[in-house]
């Protein structure tokens, strides 16, 4: 049995007096995608955000390597290996791609490694290699997109957290976001995957959860949600 690295338990998140995380289990295993969908307001973004500490929890917990991460801050979980890519990306626009990719970098101090994965990155990404002097805030939304992605690899990720990779690219950004992450999830790291997109994100996962006004309603095998006729109904548009 593959170790659990992330475990929600019973996460209830409040936005004042709006309950916006009801009481939500789930868990990731090593080597996991797990895809996380819902629609807009469900609550998805808020379970990311308490799983990586910036949210309050109001009850229950998020145990990550076994260990509650209440009281530790955001380096710290990074630096255990916990990395997130935001929903609108967060790359440092006045940097250039290289400096993002640096910055990603910002716990470790294995200066060989970090130039080693920069080049890695630039393997992954050819993209951000032809342009790796321009600034990132000149890239287009799914260049910046893959430069979060490449940036938050780059601090070694045991568990990569993404929020909605996909939102507002072209179909064919779409198709290589989602190319990338089922690649980096065969490279061994772990993903949990937020998107609206349920279609594309249970395709390339192992199991998913659905969440529907702050609760999960549903969860199991990938493939089986895929064809569950009340999962097309509601989430895939059918
Ligand atoms: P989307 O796919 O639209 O991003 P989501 O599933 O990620 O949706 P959340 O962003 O987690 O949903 O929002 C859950 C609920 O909490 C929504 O009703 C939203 O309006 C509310 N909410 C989110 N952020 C705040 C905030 N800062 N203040 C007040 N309410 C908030």
């Amino acid at each position: 049995m593959a170790n659990t690295l992330l475990k929600v338990k019973g996460l209830k998140v409040s936005y004042g007096g709006i309950k916006a995380v009801k009481g939500v289990d789930l868990e990731v295993k090593e080597g996991e995608l797990i895809s996380l969908i819902g629609s807009n307001g469900a609550g998805k973004t808020t379970t990311m955000k308490a799983i990586t500490g910036s949210l309050g929890m109001e009850d229950g917990d998020v145990e990550y390597l076994g260990q509650s991460i209440r009281g530790k801050g955001a380096w710290d979980l990074v630096k255990q290996g916990l990395a997130m890519v935001p929903e609108g990306r967060g790359v440092f626009t006045r940097m250039t791609i290289t400096e993002n990719l640096q910055m990603g970098a910002y716990v470790r101090s294995d200066k060989a490694g970090i130039a080693q994965d920069i080049e890695r990155m630039f393997g992954i990404f050819p993209r951000l290699k032809e342009r790796k002097d321009q600034l990132a805030g000149t890239m287009s939304g799914g260049e910046q997109q893959m430069l979060a992605m490449a940036r938050a690899l780059m601090s070694q990720p045991k568990v990569l957290l993404l929020d909605e990779p996909s939102m507002g690219l072209s179909p064919i950004m779409v198709d290589k976001i989602f190319e990338v992450v089922r690649d980096v999830s065969a490279q061994g790291v772990t993903i949990l995957l937020v998107e609206q997109n349920a279609s594309r994100a249970l395709q390339i996962a192992d199991r998913g959860y659905v969440m529907d006004s702050g609760e999960i309603i549903m969860s199991g095998d990938a493939k089986q949600m895929l064809t569950d006729p009340k999962v097309r109904a509601a989430y895939l548009g059918e």
